[in-house]
């Protein structure tokens, strides 16, 4: 599934545009500061950043610069004003493209849409996968597994993916039940838990002999692959 990672100050706005993605089946991440979207970057996954010029502690413009120091990855500015308009269009920043506020969250999905196209036509974004024993197909979202599809719900099919995303990275439970489905926090932990037990067992029915999925007490999971 692709993810969308959403840098955004204002509440409503961010809710709206987490709504429209989440509810046309994209998965979607938010960031309230700029300092914090380089280093999610990093982390990888992310497949388009949704970038608010005016963010509290500094510029979209200086966000995107930095992205564009290592990263390729589209970026779509949302301006409130139209002298941010200018500045989009005339400074070369390297965005792929922009929506002046107010929007409609629908048009900036469709243009999130446009631009995971064009990403995914080119050669480094392949359809499939391969990642060891695993190949993910993220546009049938399924998983096959020494070469048998997995039949996964779809929070297991979320977490697997989740972890294939990253292999050997440690993923927190707040960061895998981020990538996908709401449930109050109390909840949340357990709820990892239990779709990553449910999940090991169907891995040991495909043949995995060594569990690949590793528990590291007090952080998280990770994949070893
Ligand atoms: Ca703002």
């Amino acid at each position: 599934m692709p993810l969308i990672l959403i840098a955004e100050d204002e509440p409503a706005i961010a809710d709206a545009v987490l709504y429209a993605l989440r509810s046309e089946g994209l998965d979607a991440e938010h960031c309230l500061l700029g300092r914090e979207i380089a280093p999610r970057v990093r982390q990888g996954g992310v497949d388009v950043v949704v970038l608010d010029v005016g963010l509290p502690d500094r510029s979209g413009f200086d966000v995107c610069r930095e992205l564009r120091g290592f990263s390729e990855v589209p970026v779509i500015f949302l301006t409130a004003r139209n002298d941010e308009i200018d500045r989009v269009l005339g400074l070369e920043l390297g965005a792929d493209d922009y929506m002046a506020k107010p929007f409609s969250p629908r048009e900036l999905v469709a243009r999130v849409r446009a631009r995971l196209r064009r990403s995914q036509a080119g050669p480094a974004d392949a359809k499939e996968q391969a990642q060891g024993d695993f190949e993910l197909d993220r546009e049938g979202h399924r998983i096959r597994f020494r070469g048998n599809a997995l039949e996964l719900t779809r929070y297991e099919y979320m977490l697997l993916a989740a972890l294939l995303h990253r292999p050997g990275a440690i993923l927190s439970r707040a960061q895998l039940m981020d990538r996908g489905w709401d449930s109050d926090a109390d909840s949340a932990d357990r709820t990892v838990d239990t779709h990553i037990k449910t999940l090991r067992a169907k891995l040991r029915a495909a043949g995995a002999e060594n569990d690949p999925i590793r528990t590291h007490r007090g952080l998280g999971y990770a994949l070893e692959i």
